[in-house]
């Protein structure tokens, strides 16, 4: 295996070990070497034979429903339908992307699978299914695609040739092809399909979420590349926190491949080598390497202050996504946890964690960090994270929202479910006592939202002393993310209410620019260092500061140095981001002085194009080497 990270704990078992759809093939497509560009998510080199996720056969409990269920049943149906012909549209609108020989064997073939969407027998039948058998949706898609496959077979004539048998055997995929995609977007079902991987293997898939990159073992898999998916959406985020070197928004690539081939995939240009000559193999050995050296010249800054040429402290705190991460944040050298992304404890499984299990996974984590800081953040529930577990319990709708990003995401939900907002304060509380805790209230857009948590948050207190369960003394302060225009907007009057500040880059950039942080699509507009979106980001830094507030940025733009001079000279000293990203950020700050950086903050401020920004981050940069 060519990995380019330390090696890290095995993460708990995950379900069992699934067969591996062989991705449609194509016989036309040369062994000579292919090179495909995406966008560059995790740094690191991978190399590797290749294998696509699939989701294993769907265990689908094929249960029964109420007549008087017969239309909310054809209303999911619809969805599932909807958000179907939505991905094929979208994979099709990429094939322009492709080579002319690619597309045209390619186009076909969701041409096919987008006609099954329409007054299909598939259609038909699956509707007949539900009224008359009263079966659930994705009951009857399964029957229904077995049925027709079989039929299709059963017109094999006894002595017919090899090549037709073929023939209709590809007929029958195609028809178990779409209603897998049904099923999967019924049940919104993460693939789990990864335990079977091969050491050493890179995955390759059309789309992979959050919830299943978080059951991916960094120790057994390569690298990662997909068709979809954008820089500094939740996937991208699960990756760079595994370490695992991956490039997203790939077109063509699962067309492209065979399970097996040999694959680059160069996490830091953001390209992905099918079948590698051997110079393109030499070079990419080489900058195996070349990683591994700059990780060991990193490790030595680990015991070295976060601190500036002229002495300011700066805080350098790592975001955690996964309990697997911990031996890394210990490793990188920060100090603390600024963002604990509490939505892990939620994925993959049935149903919400309960107050003692949440209770445990904090403690564990608080004690881990021995004495530094760690900052809680409230399930964030909501846009591409789908948790299916809040959908069992009732908690949210079991059909997706026509805009998730829009809707009941975050704080909306934590008070709307107030026994699910409830137990999870009553579980970080408990663990408080193992360490400093600080609890942060995500995708806060207004004030009555901050008084509502807090005073959610002290009549759990009040409980947990009554039942006579420890808690601190002092309880841990409640801060919000800055993560919407309107909160960044209205940040003096939410100082006032507020403990503290993270200011969440990621969704503040997607919100002010409307822009998908997740879709490969419009990847290019989405621009953090947008003028619009730095001013919010000083707007927002300037109130905390009145106030003599604490403030941290915990979105991606912490972790990229070049962002770095920006962000001090606006006045932040407090950064949160992937523990691999610490050291690279450390010796940026180590080499920097505060007036320098306050100056270039200004001239960047003045400015009205992002281009030009850009210059002038890159020319500040490469004066100090
Ligand atoms: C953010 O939006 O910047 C953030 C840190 O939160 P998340 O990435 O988990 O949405
Ligand atoms: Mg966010």
């Amino acid at each position: 295996m060519n990995r380019t990270d330390p090696p890290v704990p095995t993460p708990p078992p995950g379900p069992p070990a699934p067969q591996h759809r062989r991705l449609a093939r194509s016989s036309a497509i040369p062994r000579q070497e292919r090179r495909f560009a995406g966008i560059p998510v995790s740094a690191g080199v991978a190399i590797g034979p290749v294998f696509g996720t699939s989701e294993p056969e769907p265990v689908i409990a094929r249960h029964k429903i109420h007549a008087a269920d017969i239309a909310a049943e054809s209303a999911r149906l619809d969805v599932a339908i909807a958000q179907s012909r939505k991905q094929l549209g979208k994979l099709r609108g990429r094939l322009t992307l492709l080579p002319e020989d690619s597309q045209a064997e390619i186009a076909p073939l969701i041409d096919v699978y987008t006609r099954m969407l329409g007054s299909s027998r598939l259609m038909r039948g699956v509707r007949q299914r539900i009224e008359g058998t009263l079966v659930s949706a994705e009951t009857a898609v399964i029957e229904e695609a077995d049925a027709i496959a079989a039929a299709i077979m059963a017109q094999a004539a006894p002595d017919s040739s090899a090549e037709d048998r073929a023939s209709l055997r590809r007929r029958g995929d195609e028809v178990h092809e779409i209603a897998r995609r049904l099923v999967r977007n019924l049940t919104r079902a993460p693939f789990r399909s990864f335990a079977g991987l091969p050491e050493g293997a890179v995955l390759i898939s059309e789309e992979l979420r959050p919830a299943d990159a978080a059951l991916l073992n960094p120790s057994r898999v390569a690298g990662v590349a997909t068709e979809e998916g954008g820089a500094d959406g939740h996937t991208a985020v699960m990756l760079r926190a595994l370490g695992l070197p991956a490039v997203l928004g790939v077109a063509g690539l699962t067309q492209a491949m065979r399970p097996g081939d040999m694959a680059i995939v160069d996490g830091i240009a953001g390209t992905v080598t099918l079948h590698p000559s051997a110079e393109s193999l030499a070079s990419a050995r080489r900058a195996v390497t070349a990683f591994a050296r700059e990780r060991q010249r990193f490790a030595r800054l680990r015991r070295l202050p976060a601190e500036t040429e002229d002495k300011e402290p700066v805080e350098l705190q790592a975001n955690l996504e996964l309990p697997i991460e911990l031996p890394l944040i210990v490793q990188s050298g920060a100090v603390g946890i600024g963002l604990l992304r509490s939505e892990f404890l939620f994925m993959n499984r049935e149903t919400p964690p309960d107050e003692a299990t949440q209770t445990e996974s904090y403690r564990a984590i608080v004690e881990a960090m021995h004495g530094d800081p760690v900052t809680i953040r409230a399930l964030d529930w909501g846009g591409e994270k789908e948790i299916e577990a809040l959908a069992n319990a009732g908690y949210v709708p079991d059909t997706i929202d026509a805009n998730p990003a829009l809707g009941l995401r975050g704080i909306r939900l934590l008070l709307r479910e107030p026994e699910l907002f409830e137990t999870q304060l009553a579980a970080i509380l408990r663990a408080a006592v193992a360490g400093p805790v600080r609890i942060l209230l995500p995708m806060v857009t207004n004030l009555s939202e901050v008084r509502a948590a807090r005073e959610i948050y002290e009549r759990v207190i009040r409980r947990l002393r009554r039942r006579g369960e420890r808690i601190p003394e002092k309880p841990p302060p409640l801060g919000i993310m800055i993560e919407t225009p309107g909160a960044a907007l209205s940040a003096d009057a939410l100082a006032l209410e507020a403990d503290f500040f993270a200011i969440g880059t990621n969704d503040l950039t997607a919100y002010t620019l409307a822009v998908d942080r997740g879709d490969a699509d419009v990847a290019t507009l989405y621009d953090p260092t947008h003028p619009a979106v730095l001013r919010l980001i000083q707007f927002a830094t300037e109130a905390a500061l009145r106030m003599r507030m604490p403030v941290s940025v915990c979105g991606e733009m912490a972790a990229n140095p070049l962002l770095t001079p920006l962000l001090l000279g606006i006045g932040l000293r407090s950064f949160s981001m992937s523990a691999s990203s610490v050291p690279r950020v450390k010796q940026v700050v180590r080499g920097v002085e505060i007036d320098a950086c306050v100056r270039l903050a200004r001239s960047v401020m003045d400015q009205s194009d992002a281009a030009r920004i850009r210059d002038l981050l890159t020319t500040f940069a490469s004066e100090r080497g």
